[in-house]
């Protein structure tokens, strides 16, 4: 029997998830919201998760620890995407990349004057592709999380970050001002593992498609 590893995260990834899994008949035997284990068992035998960091599901299906995955696309742009297939979007954890500035700073005049910016974000690569296509000088900081604070303390004049509702942005006076670009979760699998193990994959590739359609 040929055994499949599905690389996930936890939250939204994983709830938007179930259900796809579900129609391929796959369901985890523990939660991962509760459960401290790593490597989650199935309803299927020969399919098996686990649970990583979302930013870490593009390496270790690189490397071929899990044969296949689910990651953003904003992860994805940031890995860079080296030995992964990327059959399909999912069509879930769907959100917006965007620049956003505090309530009161004019974006827009700034770049008009060509001021250089200092932009905090997560997505260094993504920001500074989408900087340069616009031919706005930026120095780009590093952060790991909460990005939303660097302009209310003075450590940038704009961030970088993902965006649903714009709750967020709101209760900390900020305001979105540039979208980059459109971000869903896709289904990466490792190039080596779908050839030798095309048989198993091809059929829960086409149930994770259906069920995106449905
Ligand atoms: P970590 O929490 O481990 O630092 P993370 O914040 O990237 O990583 P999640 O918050 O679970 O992890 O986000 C996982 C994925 O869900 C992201 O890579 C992105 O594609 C998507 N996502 C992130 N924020 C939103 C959002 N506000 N709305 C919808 N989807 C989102
Ligand atoms: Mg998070």
């Amino acid at each position: 029997m040929t055994s499949i590893t599905i690389a996930l995260s936890k939250g939204r990834i994983f709830d938007d998830t179930a259900p796809l899994l579900k129609a391929a008949g796959v369901i985890a035997l523990d939660d991962p919201e509760t459960s401290r284990k790593l490597i989650l068992t199935t309803t299927r035998e020969d399919v098996r998760l686990i649970i990583v960091r979302a930013s870490d599901v593009p390496t270790y299906v690189q490397y071929g620890s899990a044969d296949m995955g689910i990651a953003g696309k904003d992860v994805l742009l940031e890995h860079g995407g080296a030995g992964l297939y990327q059959p399909l979007d999912l069509n879930i954890a769907c959100c917006r990349m965007m620049v956003a500035v505090p309530d009161d700073f004019d974006y827009e005049s700034a770049v008009r004057q060509g001021a250089r910016l200092r932009v905090a974000t997560k997505y260094l690569q993504t920001a500074r592709e989408h900087f340069a296509k616009k031919g706005i000088h930026v120095d780009l900081i590093k952060l790991y999380g909460s990005m939303e604070l660097a302009p209310l303390v003075g450590l940038a004049d704009a961030i970088v970050d993902l965006v649903s509702s714009g709750n967020t942005l709101k209760a900390n006076q900020l305001k979105a001002v540039e979208e980059i670009m459109p971000i869903s979760a896709r289904l990466v699998i490792n190039q080596a593992a779908l050839k030798l193990k095309y048989k198993t994959i091809q059929p829960l590739l086409e149930a994770f498609s259906a069920a995106v359609k449905s």
